[in-house]
C-alpha cells in the first residue's frame, strides 16, 4: 500500500484522536449561577405594570452590559432567539397578510417568526460567495404588499446591510436582522445586528456564547424596544396600566429569560471576543493551508466586514473536481474530520411551504383573503441556494471546537491527502 492511501481505502487516518468539543462554561459561570440559586430569586419578572415588569437584577444587569458591549440603546433578553424573532416581527406592526422577504439559507425559525403573525414569508435568493441574502433578489421580490425584510447574517458575517437599509428606506420597509450566528462580527466597524431596525443574537448551546437557551434583542428605537418588552411579558395585561394606546399586535407571550441564565450570560459576554479571536485565527490558518487546492473555494469575507466563523463555508467546483460531494465528504470523514455538512438549509423547500399547510389543516394563511396573491415556493425560485445545497456547498462547523494550530494543520493535511487522491474517488 502506498503511504498516502486514503483511510477510506484502508490507509492510515490523518486524525487519530477526536478533537475536544469546546466548552466555554467555567468556574465563573458556576459561581454566578450558584449566587443566584443561593439568593432564592430565580426570576423576578411580573406580568403586570410594576417595577418587576422589566425583570430581576441579573436580567437588567445583563441587558445593560449588552447595550454597552454592542453599543445600542436597548438590549432585551428573551428565552430563545426564536422568541426574539417573533417579538421583532410583531413589534414592527406587521398586519396579517403582509409580506416579509427572507433568506431561505437559514434556520427555519427566521421564516416561521413571520408566519406566527399570519404574515407571508417571501424567499429571496442568496449571494453565492457570502451566503447572505442577495440585494438584487430582494429588489425583484418587493411587491405592493411587502412590509419588511428579514436578513440573516449567516455563518458569522454581516449581510450587505447599508445597501439593504437604503433599499428599505426607499420602499418604506422595516429591516430585521437575524444575527444568531454572528455576535461580535463587524460591518464598517459597527456590530452586526445593530444597524437594522431590530437585530439580535441566540444564546443556545450551539452558538458562540450561550446560556443553555436564550436570546438578546437589540435596537436603537425606543418605540420598538417598548413593544418588544411588552410582547416578552404579557402585553395585553400590561398596556392598560402602562398607558399604551396603540394596541397593534399587543398579544403578549412569556418570553422571559431567567436570573440564572442572565448571570451566566454576563460571564459569557466577557469571553466573546476571546472565542472570536480563536476562531478567526484558526480560520485564517485553515484558509492559508487550503489555498491552492483546485476546485475548492474557501470562505470569502466581504469588504468592510469581519467574519466570526460560526460555520466555515466552502464551495466545491464539482465539474472541475469530477467527484461528487458525498464521495469527498466520505473520504474526509474517513480521515477523521468531523463537523462537515453537505449543503445547508433551503427553508422554502420544507414540507410546510411545499404543501402550504401551517395553521390548521386547510392552508391558512395562504388560502385566506388576507393573503393577497399566490406566493410561489416551488423549487427553482432560489437557484443559487438550491444549487449550493444540492451540489456544491461544504460546511465545516467551526463552532464545535476551539481548534489549536496543530488541529488545524491536521485538517489541512487531511484535505490535501484527499485532493491528491481525487482520481481514486471517481
Ligand atoms: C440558532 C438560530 C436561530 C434560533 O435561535 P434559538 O435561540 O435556538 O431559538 C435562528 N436563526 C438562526 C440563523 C440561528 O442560527
Amino acid at each position: 500500500m502506498k503511504n498516502n492511501t486514503l483511510a477510506l481505502f484502508g490507509g492510515q487516518k490523518t486524525i487519530r484522536s477526536e478533537f475536544e468539543r469546546y466548552n466555554s462554561i467555567g468556574a465563573e459561570e458556576v459561581e454566578a449561577a450558584k449566587n443566584v440559586i443561593d439568593s432564592g430569586v430565580l426570576s423576578k419578572f411580573l406580568g403586570c405594570w410594576a417595577p418587576d415588569f422589566y425583570g430581576g437584577p441579573k436580567v437588567q444587569e445583563f441587558e445593560r452590559q449588552c447595550e454597552a458591549y454592542f453599543k445600542v440603546k436597548h438590549a432585551i433578553t428573551v428565552n430563545s432567539w426564536t422568541s426574539g424573532l417573533i417579538a421583532a416581527v410583531g413589534a414592527i406592526g406587521i398586519e396579517p397578510g403582509d409580506e416579509v422577504i427572507v433568506s431561505p439559507w437559514t434556520m427555519c425559525a427566521s421564516a416561521t417568526a413571520i408566519l406566527q403573525w399570519n404574515a407571508i414569508p417571501v424567499f429571496a435568493d442568496i449571494d453565492s460567495e457570502t451566503f447572505c441574502i442577495s440585494i438584487d433578489s430582494i429588489r425583484k421580490n418587493i411587491t405592493p404588499f411587502t412590509k419588511a425584510i428579514m436578513v440573516v447574517d449567516i455563518f458569522g458575517q454581516s449581510s450587505d446591510i447599508d445597501a439593504i437599509m437604503e433599499l428599505a428606506t426607499e420602499h418604506g420597509l422595516k429591516v430585521i436582522c437575524d444575527t444568531a450566528q454572528a455576535p461580535g462580527a463587524r460591518y464598517k466597524g459597527k456590530f452586526s445586528g445593530t444597524i437594522a431596525d431590530i437585530g439580535g443574537f441566540s444564546l443556545n448551546y450551539h452558538k458562540h456564547i450561550h446560556t443553555g437557551e436564550g436570546g438578546i434583542l437589540v435596537t436603537n428605537d425606543d418605540a420598538l424596544a417598548e413593544k418588544m418588552q411588552l410582547l416578552r411579558n404579557h402585553a395585553e395585561g400590561v398596556v392598560g396600566n402602562k398607558g399604551v394606546d396603540d394596541l397593534t399586535n399587543m398579544i403578549g407571550y412569556n418570553f422571559r429569560l431567567g436570573e440564572i441564565e442572565c448571570a451566566i450570560g454576563i460571564e459569557q459576554l466577557k469571553k466573546l471576543q476571546t472565542l472570536i479571536d480563536g476562531r478567526q485565527k484558526a480560520a485564517k490558518r485553515l484558509t492559508e493551508g487550503l489555498l491552492g487546492l483546485t476546485g475548492l473555494q474557501t470562505p470569502k469575507t466581504s469588504e468592510n466586514c469581519t467574519h466570526v466563523y460560526y460555520v466555515y463555508g466552502m464551495v466545491l467546483d464539482i465539474d472541475q473536481l469530477g467527484v461528487d460531494r458525498k464521495r469527498i465528504i466520505q473520504a474526509l470523514e474517513a480521515e477523521g474530520i468531523t463537523g462537515l455538512a453537505a449543503g445547508y438549509v433551503n427553508v422554502h423547500l420544507l414540507p410546510m411551504y411545499q404543501k402550504k399547510i401551517a395553521f390548521g389543516s386547510t392552508g391558512f394563511p395562504w388560502n385566506s383573503d388576507i393573503c393577497k396573491r399566490d406566493v410561489n415556493y416551488k423549487k427553482g425560485i432560489c437557484p443559487v441556494a438550491e444549487e449550493l445545497n444540492d451540489k456544491s456547498f461544504l460546511g465545516f462547523e467551526m463552532c464545535l471546537h476551539n481548534l489549536s494550530e496543530l488541529e488545524v494543520d491536521l485538517i489541512i493535511q487531511a484535505f490535501k491527502k484527499v485532493w491528491e487522491n481525487l482520481d481514486e474517488l471517481k
